[in-house]
């Protein structure tokens, strides 16, 4: 992914139609892809589309969406989450979540760093809160608690790969599988 910090405006040139296909707040006039609105220009290499990133726009979940997320604090009954992507669409203004956690009965349902994914459930008092009680919500990405080592899955736990210590967490079913993830956070 290629993200670039200058400018553009309606009617810049974005990509080639040769190598991209139009994305987020673009057009294609036949020949190259240009911007609709002032952003910057995210050439995405995954799917070859070019889109412009508005960041002026805040972006706020709704209720039912799907966020993925950074564990920013990890408190007794609850866990903290900076929302990385709303449905898949990355957001870049740190927006927080939170999750209540009390109920799952795990001693370290996430660690601080964790990669989370997450349902929004609502807002309550200007907090966004979201769930993590689903089997494709939970944690995604984790380390070892000891030595920060890789993980497997070991039944609904995971074992450090280093040391061999066993810890809990409440993951997702597709936990191990956020490697596209991780690099598109870079
Ligand atoms: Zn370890």
């Amino acid at each position: 992914m290629t993200l670039t910090d200058e400018l553009k405006f309606p009617g810049d040139q974005i990509g080639y139609i040769e190598e991209y296909v139009s994305g987020d707040n673009t057009y294609d006039d036949g020949n190259v892809i240009r911007s609709t609105v002032v952003g910057s220009s995210k050439l995405d290499n995954s799917d070859k589309t070019a889109n412009i990133i508005t960041q002026t726009k805040i972006s706020v979940p709704k209720t039912g969406d799907i966020v993925i997320g950074t564990v920013e604090a990890v408190l007794g009954s609850m866990i903290v989450l900076s929302m990385d992507f709303i449905n898949q669409r990355r957001v870049y203004n740190n927006v927080e979540c939170i999750c209540q956690t009390r109920h799952l009965r795990k001693k370290n349902v996430a660690l601080i760093k964790d990669t989370v994914r997450a349902k929004i459930i609502g807002m309550k008092n200007g907090t966004i809160h979201a769930t993590i009680d689903d089997n494709e919500l939970g944690v995604l990405f984790t380390k070892c608690r000891k030595c920060f080592g890789i993980v497997g899955i070991m039944r609904d736990a995971v074992k450090c790969k280093e040391c061999s210590w066993i810890d809990d967490r409440k993951l997702s079913t597709d936990f191990g599988k956020i490697e596209i993830i991780q690099s598109e956070k870079q």
